[in-house]
């Protein structure tokens, strides 16, 4: 590539790029070593390297700040975005933009310009139109300031710095060979390979070994049970893809509060300029609220947001089965509940499947499919192109407990009670989970869901979620039920942080003493690691056992899970990428130190000396658990 670029700018000749559709990365890095650049107007530039945890390596970091000025270049490299033709155009990447035919303009103004050489590499960068070389230390070390610590996920980003500041203060062949120096040291730097391993795992997502092929139904519309947190951003989210959607609740003040959701939260794209009037009323329009279920029976996707309640679900799934079409999709948002029974109420147990969105749902980028046990491959094919209209990260787990991010959050939350039980406050734990890179820790976590909502958990299915000790049932009783109460494991201020910052709260330390004490648990020193890896190590092991029983079909569908819908670092790659770096058999001897059970498959990995990423669970034989 790099051979192929220095040849294109020694040459005597006049080189026009014609660019027709995405030229990212590589192909921009080509075009900016030409003398002109040509592009249609569906065309796309960028430099996403960043993404990957890269800088551009075949001199884009040396030529962008030479054409457009160091500042405007980092901007676009830090950012990693795409820019449409006529943008690149006012930013002076491109030249020319036409309708159609690149080609044909292209030569044109290589007839036109023929034996003219615009080198870039030629001219002297500098730093934005009107900006004073001198400044450049400052633009630097202001760009330094702005992006995360190297050991926070900005590593990349601060090596991409320092190959623009190169570009400024070296000629030409000396920056293009910091950049190269650079480059490799982040190709092989850990968190470069994570975000590689989360961008393809992503991209593996909707390979299902096993299901026969299917052809995805069209889903012009659809239809939202339930008018609750859950309903209202589904709501929202398919008026987003432009897919109308009746909500049904007879709820009148649930109601009105979703109509306020939806209008505030349009008018808040208008304000921000993302969305014109004419198209936030439109998409308002698109959602209509009723309480008369014969509203759906056109509706090719019905999703039931409503209390979590299997009573309360097998008679919403009842009513819509005897309405919706034969064809309709008829799917559940359930956090835990069996998909199976819901399925068994209605006639149509191969048009089910679970439809897990992610609070707030019109903002998370997760989706988990459950695929129940009679779930068609075409219902599946449909779910999956649903939640790419809907641009959500659709990843499939089996029909059980939690599915596959809950499941393991339950283990985490535990993992983190048992902690503050031993004599850690909830803030030093959060610290540690946030320092590691999560955006909050376990307590914040928990405030934010609902101390109640995890007390019905751990009342449902002891097994999976009770703690050692009552502090859950305290909790209820006192009426601290999180951010929504204003105190939960830590208290809330209307005036700090608008009440939604954790506010360490002396009693709550108090109150885990003596629950613990009540328990026999004695209170001993923990270290900061051992807080990490309690946590990190929780989420590993309960992985381990998902995969082994086919809950989850890779390790990389797991890592997606945790990033895209638990904060999870990114630059870590997720939890069974982040145990396979440190190492399987380090991760089970912890897990054994901390006199935990390890799942079968962690000690087998560790054991044979694998990986979690090497292993693939029993193809297309989900168990159903
Ligand atoms: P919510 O209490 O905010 O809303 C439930 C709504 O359903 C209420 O407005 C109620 O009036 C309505 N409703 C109840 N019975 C109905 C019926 N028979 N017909 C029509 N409407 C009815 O609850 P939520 O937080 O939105 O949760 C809804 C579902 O989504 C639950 O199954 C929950 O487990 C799941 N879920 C919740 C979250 C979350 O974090 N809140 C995340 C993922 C999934």
């Amino acid at each position: 590539m790099r051979d192929v670029i220095a040849a294109v700018e020694r040459s005597v000749k006049t080189y026009v790029v014609a660019i027709d559709g995405n030229a990212l990365g590589g192909g921009l890095e080509l075009s900016l070593a030409c003398d002109y650049r040509v592009a249609s107007k569906k065309s796309k530039v960028g430099l996403p390297e960043i993404k990957l945890g890269l800088l551009p390596g075949a001199g884009g970091t040396q030529r962008l700040p030479r054409l457009i000025g160091a500042q405007a270049a980092l901007e676009v490299m830090l950012k990693g975005g795409t820019h449409a033709a006529e943008k690149a155009k006012e930013m002076g990447i491109l030249d020319e933009v036409v309708e159609a035919n690149p080609v044909d303009a292209a030569v044109a103004l290589a007839s036109k310009n023929a034996g003219t050489k615009r080198r870039v590499s030629e001219k002297a960068a500098f730093i934005g139109k009107g900006i004073a070389l001198q400044a450049a230390p400052f633009v630097v070390s202001q760009a330094h300031k702005m992006v995360p610590p190297e050991d926070h996920g900005g590593y990349a980003a601060h090596k991409l710095i320092d190959a623009v500041e190169a570009a400024v203060e070296l000629p030409f062949a000396f920056g293009i060979a910091r950049e190269a120096r650079l480059f490799e040291e982040l190709v092989r730097s850990k968190p470069s390979a994570a975000l590689r391993h989360v961008f393809f795992a992503e991209r593996e997502l909707h390979k299902i070994p096993g299901l026969p092929a299917a052809e995805p139904h069209d889903i012009k519309s659809a239809g939202v049970i339930g008018a609750g947190t859950m309903g209202t951003g589904i709501a929202i989210t398919f008026a987003t893809a432009g897919i109308p959607v009746k909500v049904i609740d007879s709820n009148d003040e649930a109601v009105e509060k979703a109509k306020q959701t939806v209008m505030g939260m349009f008018m808040y794209q208008v304000q921000k300029g993302k969305l014109t009037q004419e198209e936030a009323w439109k998409r308002g329009q698109s959602i209509v609220f009723t309480d008369d279920y014969n509203e759906l029976a056109d509706a090719d996707v019905v999703v039931e947001a409503v209390f979590e309640s299997m009573d309360v679900k097998r008679q919403v799934f009842e009513k819509l089965d005897g309405i919706v079409k034969p064809e309709g999709i008829l799917a559940s948002n359930t956090s835990t509940l069996d998909i199976d029974e819901m399925a068994s109420v209605t006639k149509r147990p191969e048009k089910f499947v679970g439809l897990h969105f992610f609070v707030p749902a019109n903002i998370m980028p997760l989706l988990e499919i459950v695929r129940g046990k009679q779930t068609s491959p075409q219902t599946l094919a449909t779910a999956f192109k649903l939640g790419k209209a809907l641009r959500k990260t659709a990843v499939l787990s089996a029909n059980a407990f939690g599915f596959i991010g809950n499941r393991m959050v339950f283990d985490y939350a535990k993992a983190a009670g048992e902690l503050a039980e031993e004599g850690v406050s909830p803030a030093r734990i959060d610290g540690v989970a946030k320092a590691f890179g999560f955006p909050m820790g376990p307590f914040a976590m928990g405030d934010l869901s609902g101390i109640d909502v995890a007390w019905h958990i751990a009342k449902a299915r002891p097994d999976v979620a009770k703690g050692r000790t009552g502090v859950i049932d305290r909790l209820v009783e006192m009426k601290r039920l999180g951010q929504k109460t204003m105190a939960g494991y830590f208290k809330y201020d209307k005036a700090v942080g608008k009440g939604r910052e954790p506010i360490p709260d002396p009693d709550i330390e108090a109150l885990f003493a003596e629950e613990a004490k009540k328990a026999g648990i004695a209170p001993r020193e923990v270290s900061d690691a051992e807080i990490r890896d309690r946590l990190v190590f929780a989420l590993v092991n309960r992985g381990a056992y998902l995969l082994e029983e086919g809950v989850a079909l890779r390790s990389g569908d797991i890592d997606i899970v945790y990033v895209y819908g638990y904060g999870f670092p990114p630059h870590r790659g997720g939890p069974m990428w982040y145990a396979d770096e440190v190492g399987v058999k380090h991760v089970y001897d912890r897990v054994l130190s901390f006199g935990w059970q390890p799942a079968p498959l962690l000690a087998q990995i560790a054991k044979d000396g694998g990986t979690f990423a090497a292993h693939r669970s029993k193809q297309g034989e989900l168990v159903n658990a």
